[in-house]
């Protein structure tokens, strides 16, 4: 199994040399050359535990990885850090499956795929006889900041750059980064949006001259952002295990279709499960789940993406993205992997922020349904659910309960259905706790936290203890234009 480039079907790579480099050549995304079907059956799968899912999922793609090399990856990821040994449990509750992804070091969804990514980066740089050190640079709208800097702190070789929209993340997502322990670990905060972060790194990861400048320093560089095929494929075990064990529990039989709700910004968690489907899972509909920023939402309805438009700071945070990078995978599927077709809707965005697509490709997207949800909608999903059921959500899971919700009423679909539950209600304890009572609107944020954990009958996650007294260790702020001084500085 290769990957290839998105733009360019003659840049070939293996799976090693794709988790490396990230992003390929002229900002192209790595696909599999085919979607491999899975060769064991969902019922030997159900039967196994995570790691042992994740192994048959990812062995069919990290081809030139050995038996010992990936199972190595996944058990030094997929321990003593989740809090569960199931590592992604999954609670029924309200007519629907909540399969949890936030039980990992930092309480949200990245960790699945974060927490093995330095392992595979590792093991891929060892197999190309790779002599730099690793500079992981990392655009964050808040969650893959903080779970990257818990995967790649002190691991030897690599440095991490993480930028974040200053005042665009939560309270307790900016101090979980700032108070990161690590030599190799810088933390910037920009005068900019989640957007300009991204185009600003995915520009240092473009410029030539840049690159060899650090390489002449010992260094090269690798991204840990979404796009990486090295956090895309762990994914798709996820939703491989959750059916198995919605077989296993007796809740389906095997082979009964289910949906899959996704709240959605990059795009990477939802394609992960297309990839899961197109492995043989049976699953219908992909529910695309937005926010406010509902630049999906109008895709999957009109065949037009467009960002023209104003950038809303929501309480999903992670959320609030204009440019779904990930999609061009997606994209690029439709238009019958034809790279040069791919390309030109990827320069009208570039240049106008805009493209449109054939009616052709649009019918291959019938998988999808897209909705979204606003602030309002999101904050009385939280209360209604907790009224009803004592289960708290956090707002990225409410907009993903709420988009699932409406999409049950307008279409009278009752196929079972997981909902991925992509933050622990800590991450976002003051939108949670003021979307449950708006007296709550004027407490200090640790004891929202207490009275969360009151409130939900959960005890406190470690990755919230550990910030309550923790110092300030990162101060630096930047402009957009500031970026790249920002890393050389960092580098010397
Ligand atoms: C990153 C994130 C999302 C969006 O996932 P994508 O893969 O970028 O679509 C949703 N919820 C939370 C809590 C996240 O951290």
């Amino acid at each position: 199994m290769n990957f290839v480039s998105t733009r360019n079907d003659k840049e070939v790579v293996t799976a090693s040399q794709g988790i490396l480099k990230g992003l390929a050549n002229n900002s192209g995304l790595y696909v599999p050359e085919e979607i491999p079907r899975l060769d064991v059956s969902i019922e030997d799968l159900s039967k196994m535990s995570y790691q042992d899912v994740a192994y048959h999922v990812m062995k069919l793609y990290f081809t030139d990885f050995t038996e010992e090399e990936l199972r190595h990856c996944i058990n030094s990821a997929y321990d003593s850090k989740f809090d569960t040994e199931e590592i992604a449990p999954l609670v029924s509750c309200d007519k629907a499956y909540f399969l949890e992804l936030f039980h990992g070091a930092t309480i949200a969804f990245k960790d699945m795929a974060l927490s093995i990514l330095p392992h595979l980066m590792i093991t891929s740089a060892r197999k190309n006889n790779v002599e730099n050190d690793i500079v992981i640079l990392t655009a964050t709208s808040g969650d893959t900041g903080k779970a990257a800097l818990a995967g790649f702190a002190n691991v030897e070789g690599t440095k991490i750059v993480v930028f974040y929209p200053n005042g665009g993340v939560s309270r307790i997502q900016e101090l979980q980064m700032i108070t990161t322990k690590g030599d190799n670990t810088k933390v910037v905060g920009i005068d900019g949006n989640f957007d300009e972060a991204q185009t600003g790194v995915k520009k240092m990861f473009a410029d030539s001259e840049l690159n060899e400048r650090i390489g002449k320093m010992g260094y090269q560089f690798s991204s840990a952002n979404s796009i990486n095929i090295g956090r895309l494929i762990p994914q798709v075990a996820y939703y491989v295990y959750s059916y198995a064990k919605l077989v296993e529990n007796g809740e389906i039989s095997n082979g009964d279709l289910i949906n899959v709700c996704v709240p959605t910004g990059n795009f990477g968690n939802i394609l992960a499960a297309y990839y899961a489907k197109n492995m043989g899972i049976p699953i219908a509909k992909l529910i695309c789940a937005s926010n406010e920023n509902k630049v999906l939402y109008d895709f999957f309805k009109t065949g037009v993406y467009d960002k023209n438009r104003e950038f809303v700071l929501t309480n999903s945070p992670s959320m609030d993205i204009l440019i779904s990078s990930n999609l061009e995978r997606l994209i690029h599927l439709c238009a019958g992997k034809d790279a040069a077709k791919n390309v030109e809707l990827m320069n009208d965005l570039a240049e106008s922020g805009k493209y449109e697509i054939t009616d052709e490709m649009r019918s291959k997207l019938d998988d999808f349904y897209g909705d979204f949800a606003t602030e309002e909608e999101t904050a009385k999903t939280i209360k209604e659910l907790y009224d009803k059921t004592g289960y708290i959500i956090d707002t990225h899971t409410a907009v993903a309960k709420c988009v699932y919700d409406k999409y049950v009423e307008k279409t009278g679909d009752t196929t079972k259905t997981v909902i991925a539950s992509t933050a622990s209600p800590f991450k976002f304890t003051r939108a949670v706790m003021s979307a449950i009572d708006s007296k709550y609107d004027s407490w200090d944020d640790f004891d929202l936290v207490d009275e969360l954990s009151k409130l939900g009958n959960v005890e406190i996650p470690n990755a919230i203890k550990e910030i309550r007294d923790a110092n300030i260790l990162h101060d630096n702020k930047c402009s957009v234009d500031g970026m790249e001084e920002a890393v050389t500085s960092f580098l010397k």
